[in-house]
């Protein structure tokens, strides 16, 4: 039985993903860690994917559609299952998070930081807006999110941490997915995970790193292209390493999640785990 930090690393395309995240792909040449290549389930948007990782289900089914409408999620959900079989969960996320999973709509002064066993998200650091023109981007940097993350374990070292970064996806959108700009944002996430991966190891954590979608050339994502729906699913820790050829679904991140943790998937989450403790 493992705890587990999923970073979900927001437009992350799985080709980008290889060719840039060097210091996760030298833990996957030494067998350190398992990487598949993992298909989005549709539309490729953030906040219907952010619903789809914690449930394992898509977003027909979800009932999170669009980014303009954020509602509490019905679950059952990674958060719900983890508390109900006596973990405690974290997560450093962008606030539609903590309306997804806490409470709805997102009340800063109230939300933004929670220390509460009674919440789904019960060690919750939330940020919002952020910028999107090329003049005025300001973006939380990797390394202070990533610092929450190990300050949050020294603390309370909570089950299951999510922890959710933003920049490849604001990067992307103004640059393009096939930019410098946008392959440097990917690269400075492998960068902070140099420093933090052997820290978040050693406090017994296995550490998934996923997407929720890709980045089109032209700045996009939403629709159905392979850049948009291919997304790497890294486990850092699993026995097997190296890298998996099959293609396997979106769904499988909920159960994964919950079955490293030694929770039984609720029977909505109807993918089977990648890995088990
Ligand atoms: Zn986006």
């Amino acid at each position: 039985m493992a705890k587990v930090i999923l970073l979900l690393i927001d437009a992350v395309g799985f080709d980008a993903a290889v060719s840039c995240m060097g210091t996760l792909e030298g833990y996957v040449e030494a067998g350190l860690a398992r990487r598949w290549k993992m298909r989005t389930e549709l539309p490729s948007l953030s906040a219907p994917l952010y619903e789809t990782i914690h449930t394992g289900t898509p977003p027909v089914v979800h009932g999170i559609r669009s980014n303009d409408y954020v509602p509490l999620s019905k679950g059952p959900h990674v958060f719900g299952a983890a508390r109900a079989a006596g973990k405690t969960t974290g997560a450093v996320a962008h606030y539609f998070f903590s309306e997804l999973y806490n409470r709805a709509p997102y009340d800063a002064r109230r939300d933004m930081e929670v220390d509460d066993d009674s919440l789904n998200i019960q060690h919750g650091r939330f940020y919002s807006e952020v910028r999107y023109t090329k003049a005025n981007l300001h973006l939380p940097s990797e390394f202070d999110l990533f610092t929450q993350v190990t300050v949050m374990i020294d603390r309370h070292a909570p089950d299951y941490i999510l922890l959710h970064a933003f920049a490849p996806d604001a990067v992307g959108h103004i640059y393009g997915g096939d930019s410098a700009e946008y392959r440097h944002e990917i690269w400075a996430v492998d960068n902070a995970l140099a420093e933090t991966l052997p820290i978040w190891r050693e406090a017994g954590y296995r550490v998934l790193l996923t997407s929720d979608h890709g980045m089109t050339s032209d700045g996009r994502h939403g629709g159905t292209s392979d850049v948009e729906r291919f997304v790497p699913f890294y486990d850092v820790g699993n026995p097997m390493g190296g890298a998996d050829d099959q293609v396997v679904s979106q769904l499988c991140v909920a159960p994964t999640s919950l079955a490293l943790m030694g929770v039984r998937p609720p029977r909505e989450m109807t993918a089977s785990p990648l890995a088990s403790a």
